[in-house]
């Protein structure tokens, strides 16, 4: 199939270079030309901008784009991809954005013709290399139906989530749960090992108690407790401490649109806050724990 993608960075390249390895046609664009040559050499087509891949040949079209203000300047406007697509090219935008502008821009590609689906991504840059993402999709069946053997080339778990926005609304509900839970695994380690208990000895007894869960036996953020972690390697690479508090702000913010309480969620939201205040944005969002720990 010929695909138009749109945004190459640390996702959407590995996204890019896995469509060409499954055999896709791909046009690309970025407003960074380095990250369009990269794709060029392993055999993808150059074009100058969103309005040109709309006119173009391409029967589906992905953006992987930092946040809404760029998935709607991409999508709507004159120069934008929906006015200038042809009726029944399909858009998929696996950006991570609030539910609310995803419905909107879906409307306003319904309305012009072009199937839309909200696909937004879990599995970090490793798992975008591997092809092992978890998709989480928001769209009709047909569409999404559509859509799978494309989204397969890149993922592995390709979920549907109902109707369109309900894709970001898995993935806020999921990584607002991630925040939290990342801080009390965090708050426990640190309290057991204030109170003379040994990390690995008590994240041993929370892994197989009522306590566990993926922050405490998959990431654990206190040091020496696993291998392969950014625990064990300083806090560097893994899921930057900004990207949490951007995934945090959204959840809050989505929340107050339909007055639903988000308590804790909030409180992460906050604690994140201060954390990249205080210059600690580029770890990853285990380091947390240091704003705990007493014996460092
Ligand atoms: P990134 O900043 O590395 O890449 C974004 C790319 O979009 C850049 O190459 C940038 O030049 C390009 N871009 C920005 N505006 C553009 C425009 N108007 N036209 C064309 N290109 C434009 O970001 P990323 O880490 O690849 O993340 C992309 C999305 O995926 C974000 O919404 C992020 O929250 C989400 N996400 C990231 C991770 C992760 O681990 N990095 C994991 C899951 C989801």
């Amino acid at each position: 199939m010929h695909i138009g993608f749109i945004g190459l960075g640390n996702m959407g390249a590995p996204m890019a270079h896995n469509l060409l390895k499954a055999g896709h046609q791909l046009s690309v664009f970025d407003l960074n030309a380095a990250a369009v040559e990269n794709l060029v050499g392993a055999g993808a087509l150059p074009v100058d901008s969103p309005t040109a891949i709309a006119q173009g040949n391409a029967e589906l079209i992905i953006t992987m784009l930092p946040a809404a203000a760029h998935v709607k300047g991409v999508y709507l406007g004159a120069n934008g991809l929906i006015a200038h697509s042809r009726a029944g090219v399909m858009l998929i935008d696996c950006s991570t954005i609030d539910p609310h502008s995803a419905r909107e821009v879906a409307k306003a590609a319904a309305e012009h013709g072009n199937p839309m689906l909200d696909a937004p991504v879990s599995g970090g840059t490793g798992g975008a290399a591997a092809g092992t993402l978890t998709f989480m999709v928001g769209g009709s069946d047909a569409d999404f139906d559509r859509a799978q053997p494309i989204l397969a080339a890149m993922g592995k778990n390709i979920v549907h989530c109902g109707a369109a926005g309900n894709g970001q609304v898995a993935k806020v509900a999921n990584n607002m749960l991630l925040g939290i839970s990342m801080i009390g695994v965090a708050e426990a380690m640190a309290l057991g090992v204030a109170l003379g208990m040994d990390a690995k000895t008590l994240a041993g007894v929370i892994n197989t108690s009522s306590g566990r869960c993926w922050s405490s036996d998959t990431y654990n953020p206190f040091p020496g407790v696993l291998d392969n972690v950014p625990a064990a390697r300083g806090y560097s690479g893994g899921f930057g401490s900004d990207l949490m508090l951007k995934d945090l702000g959204l959840a809050t913010e989505a929340a107050k649109q339909v007055r639903q309480p988000v308590i804790l969620g909030a409180l992460a939201q906050q604690l994140y806050q201060s954390f990249s205040a205080q210059g600690y944005g580029g770890l990853d969002f285990s380091a947390i724990i240091n704003q705990y720990r007493k014996d460092t």
